[in-house]
């Protein structure tokens, strides 16, 4: 049977790297270098390969290591302009990330015995998504991505309410900001952490099973022989941009990042103005 993930994963290969061209850059800890939207990065070969590819964290460009287009590349490349690369991929490439991104929960929830009260719904509105991603450019460009955002939200939060009831004691930390706290060996089984701030945290050993981590930012977390088995919405960006080892466990989905065995620097909280 086709892993119907698959369509939803980066292939560089049948893209134009137009995640080095059409995002703006703005120097930071993620990014070396100011690049305005829609120009090359300086590090931008002929043949759209990247010429930094192999050194990329050392010279600061750890954004572009997390960075995940959820095949929308591939699908604008190759679809919506023919598998002729022109200036247009600007137009849409940004409103195909974020349908891929939805298509990629809405799939998601789908695997889960959670999402039986809704699953008519479910599929009514990935269908709804996957026709959009097949539209013309200037359909897309039209498409209201953040109504279509909220009903999917809507839908997910009820998956993930049904599949967190059985936990007990469960904390919600719903846009919590918990920026470098000290949640080693937490027991955050079937927490809430949708859209919470866990940069730098410390979730050492942390029990992270059956936990909704959707659009929480784990950059530089430290997940080393935390339990995520089973989390919620938790995609491999996420875990990217997070510090962990072998001893980590991670849900089916998302494999271990390469750069595990040598950690992240810790990010320091930023001073409030
Ligand atoms: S540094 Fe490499 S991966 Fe990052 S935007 Fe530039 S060419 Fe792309």
């Amino acid at each position: 049977m086709s892993d119907p993930f698959d369509r939803l994963r980066a292939d560089c290969g049948r893209c134009a790297a137009l995640c080095c061209v059409v995002p703006a850059f703005a120097a930071s800890a993620d990014f070396a270098i100011d690049k305005p939207a829609g120009t090359r990065c300086p590090n931008l070969l002929a043949d759209h390969r990247c010429g930094v590819h192999d050194t990329l964290r050392d010279r600061g460009f750890t954004g572009c290591t997390v960075y995940d287009c959820f095949g929308a590349g591939q699908q604008v490349v190759q679809v919506t302009l023919g598998g002729e690369p022109s200036a247009r991929a600007a137009e849409v490439f940004p409103a195909m990330r974020d349908l891929h991104e939805l298509l990629w929960y809405l799939t998601e929830a789908l695997t889960l015995a959670a999402a039986d009260g809704v699953r008519a719904d479910l599929l009514a509105v990935r269908q709804e998504t996957e026709l959009a991603t097949a539209g013309t450019v200037d359909e897309i460009a039209r498409f209201d991505v953040r109504a279509l955002r909220e009903r999917v939200n809507a839908l997910l939060l009820k998956v993930s309410t049904v599949a967190r009831a059985g936990f007990k004691r469960k904390k919600d930390y719903r846009g919590a900001d918990l920026f470098g706290a000290d949640l080693g060996k937490a027991d955050l089984r079937g927490a809430s952490l949708r859209g919470a701030y866990l940069i730098g945290a410390n979730l050492r050993a942390a029990d992270l099973r059956g936990a909704d981590l959707i659009g929480a930012d784990l950059r530089t977390a430290d997940l080393t022989d935390a339990d995520l088995t089973g989390a919620l919405f938790l995609v491999q960006s996420q875990v990217d941009s997070a510090r962990g080892g072998p001893g980590t466990r991670l849900p089916d989905r998302v494999r271990h990042p390469a750069h595990w065995t040598s950690p992240l620097p810790v990010r320091r909280k930023p001073r409030s103005r």
